[in-house]
């Protein structure tokens, strides 16, 4: 749906003139996973996939919110009345976001909200950051408050622990809000130092594909939550900060210490190799060899599937089968247990490459995965 037409939902929706438009896209993450909520390193960048958001600020403390993608009639809230976790449905994500506002001290006093997407929902690629993104974004034009991409990320990523209560880290937000077209975020967790890396896939003649295995997974659910745990713990029990403090040199050290663990260890294993190969990737794309980050990425892939364990057969099949068909790396992006992988190619190789994909789905009969390629976009902003 175009921004227009989501425009004129919203005059048909609430019977007045919206005050503006905004976007924020989804993303995906080249590199750096499971990291972030270890104050380690990610690079993710925004997809041209967006969710858009129609809006109108109110000063009589009345929030009502409608999204195109839901069926039914707007959901009428008082902003007085918003409190964690007492939301599960979609509105949540915006709910908790003007809660999240009002909790840091500022002033917003209700809105219509009326939303659109095209960034395909549960398939890892982040269409909660970008729905709370684009509310958050709106109301900070709206309400004049100033706040920059970061600090938006961050009140965003409140709203989906605190409010919403799914215990996820800040590349999300961050990447929506603060991704530019051309470019990779390389993003520092631990104090959100970014750093926007050059990513110009075809002029290299290179694609990269988002493959979404149409496996729906459940971020909130139990496993997240338990590598998060298990992570904590292994800081906790190699005596520092997060596992970010342990250096790739440290790792053989910090594995010994952890003996008698072996789960801990394997995710200790998977958090300090990946912080590395997020290093590797930044120096080598800084100095123009994007082809060289493919093997870096399968390594990432088999970190995740053999130590984090939070692959799963399709997502392992995508990248087994773009490997065979001579993609130059691929892996599982996002939080795993199904969701999208990315494959590295040369642009040549993309039709073959991709009907091997399918046809290993077929062959295996799984579902018929949804591939598309990914142009580094630009992240959240006004567009009317
Ligand atoms: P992901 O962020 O990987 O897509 P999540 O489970 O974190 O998966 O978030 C998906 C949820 O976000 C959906 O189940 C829905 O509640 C909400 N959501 C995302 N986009 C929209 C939208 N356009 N309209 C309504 N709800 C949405
Ligand atoms: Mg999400």
């Amino acid at each position: 749906m175009g921004a227009l037409e989501v425009r004129e939902g919203f005059t048909e929706l609430y019977g007045a003139e919206p005050e503006g438009v905004w976007a924020a896209p989804g993303r995906v993450n080249l590199i750096g996973e499971h990291t972030d909520y270890n104050d380690g390193f990610v690079m993710p960048f925004a997809l041209p996939h967006v969710t858009t958001a129609v809006v109108a600020s109110r000063d009589d403390g009345v929030l009502r919110l409608h999204s195109a993608d839901v069926p039914g009639a707007p959901v009428e809230l008082r902003v007085d009345d918003l409190a964690p976790e007492s939301d599960r449905n979609w509105t949540g994500y915006p709910a908790g976001v003007v809660w999240a506002l009002r909790e840091a001290g500022h002033e917003v006093t209700g809105a219509d909200v009326h939303l659109a997407s095209t960034v395909p929902t549960g398939a890892g690629l982040s269409s909660s950051a970008a729905l709370e993104v684009v509310v958050a974004l709106a109301l900070n034009d709206l309400y004049a408050l100033g706040l920059k991409g970061w600090q938006l990320a961050r009140l965003c990523q409140r709203a989906e622990n605190v409010y919403v209560g799914a215990p996820t880290g800040i590349m999300d937000q961050t990447a929506s809000a603060c991704c530019e077209s051309g470019h990779a975020l390389f993003l520092d967790t631990r104090d959100l130092s970014q750093r926007q890396i050059p990513f110009d896939l075809a002029a290299e003649g290179l694609r990269l594909l988002v493959v979404d295995t149409r496996v729906q997974h459940a971020h909130s659910g139990g496993e997240y939550g338990r590598r998060r745990a298990g992570c904590e713990k292994g800081a906790a029990l190699l005596g520092v900060d997060a596992l970010r403090d342990i250096p790739y040199g440290g790792l053989d050290a910090a594995l010994a210490d952890l003996a008698g663990e072996e789960e801990v260890a394997r995710l200790v294993r998977h958090v300090v190799t990946e912080n590395g190969r997020a290093e590797r990737v930044v120096t080598l794309l800084e100095s123009g060899d994007i082809r060289s980050i493919g093997p870096i990425l399968t390594e990432g892939h088999a970190s995740l599937r053999d130590d984090f364990r939070v692959s799963c057969p399709e997502l392992d099949l995508v990248v087994d089968t773009a490997l065979a068909s001579g993609a130059l790396g691929a892996r599982m992006t996002g939080g795993g247990f199904g969701g999208s992988a990315i494959v590295l190619a040369e642009s040549s190789d993309v039709p073959a490459l991709t009907k091997a994909i399918e046809q290993s789905f077929r062959d295996a009969g799984h579902g018929t995965p949804r591939v598309f390629e990914a142009v580094p976009s630009a992240g959240a902003r006004r567009l009317a």
